[in-house]
């Protein structure tokens, strides 16, 4: 009867082992792990909304640099003494103007004894403890990225509850808007005559561009909600990073003069596009 059980039991555990082993062979290969650009982000994270929101927006029209909210909560979660502010703050790294490794942020001393310091927690954790390239250019005047919403924010927009795909950076209707890379017009169109908020009409008038490959990455950058016709470009044109394209508006699905900036990768997947751009 126990050889019977424990037989039983056995066979259970191997069907067990062989079925997660199967499950994640199929998520490797359909490279559910291969997540881009720190592209993990933080569940329920409405309840952070605000003071992150203060803290990106006190360091990003400085041009200080950019650090995402998860690193911020990666640090928040082992000591919720340190306010959003302070963690952003020492997460930079001032000269390079952009996040620094978190082995680096673990030297000093109020960090070095958090478990997250540990270095094989730092390893296993999903943040990437490397300094990233930063191929890009702010789309806008740094003073005027006034952060409304981040990338994968869970807010309510016209009573319905979703995860945003981009930055919104409200901003004055016809502010200038900047091509962030170099490289091609994939689309425009400009179908919205009035510069209206409304609660449809998806991203407004909006130009999609190519960017030139970075190592083996393609990236398409989509600039959304655009003052009517403000299009400086057409399809097929060649552009280059800081070139003026459109003019900031509130065309479409918007509720106030503001830029949508949405940045996919080649598997057309939308990745973090703050952490793409180069602060220095
Ligand atoms: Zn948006």
């Amino acid at each position: 009867m126990k050889k019977k059980i424990i037989l039983i039991l056995l066979s259970l555990i191997s069907f067990l082992i062989v079925f997660f082993v199967i499950i994640i062979s199929c998520l490797m290969i359909f490279e559910y792990f291969d997540e881009a650009i720190t592209d993990d982000y933080v569940e329920n994270n409405g309840k952070y909304a605000t003071r992150y929101l203060q803290a990106v927006n006190k360091h990003i029209k400085k041009g200080d640099g950019y650090v995402s909210l998860s690193r911020i909560i990666y640090f928040y979660n082992a000591n919720d003494k340190l306010t959003f502010d302070e963690i952003y703050e020492d997460n930079l790294d001032k000269e390079l103007k952009q996040v620094k490794r978190i082995s680096d942020v673990c030297l000093m001393d109020k960090y070095k004894t958090l478990y997250v310091c540990d270095s094989e927690y730092i390893v296993k954790s999903n943040q990437i403890d490397i300094i990233q390239s930063k191929p890009f250019v702010p789309p806008l005047k740094v003073s005027n990225m006034n952060v409304t919403s981040y990338f994968k924010h869970q807010r309510i927009v016209y009573g319905k509850s979703s995860i945003h795909q981009g930055w919104d950076f409200s901003s004055s209707a016809r502010t200038p808007v900047y091509s962030s890379c170099d490289g091609v017009v994939n689309s425009t169109s400009f179908t919205f005559m009035f510069n209206n908020p409304g609660s449809s009409g998806g991203g407004g008038n909006q130009i999609k561009i190519k960017c030139d490959s970075v190592g083996d990455e393609t990236y398409t950058i989509t600039y959304m909600h655009l003052y009517p016709n403000s299009s400086i470009v057409k399809k097929g044109d060649r552009v280059v990073q800081n070139k003026q394209i459109a003019e900031v508006g509130t065309t479409g699905y918007s509720t106030g003069n503001h830029l949508h900036f949405q940045v996919s990768n080649s598997k057309n997947k939308v990745v973090d596009g703050l952490s793409l751009i180069n602060f220095n």
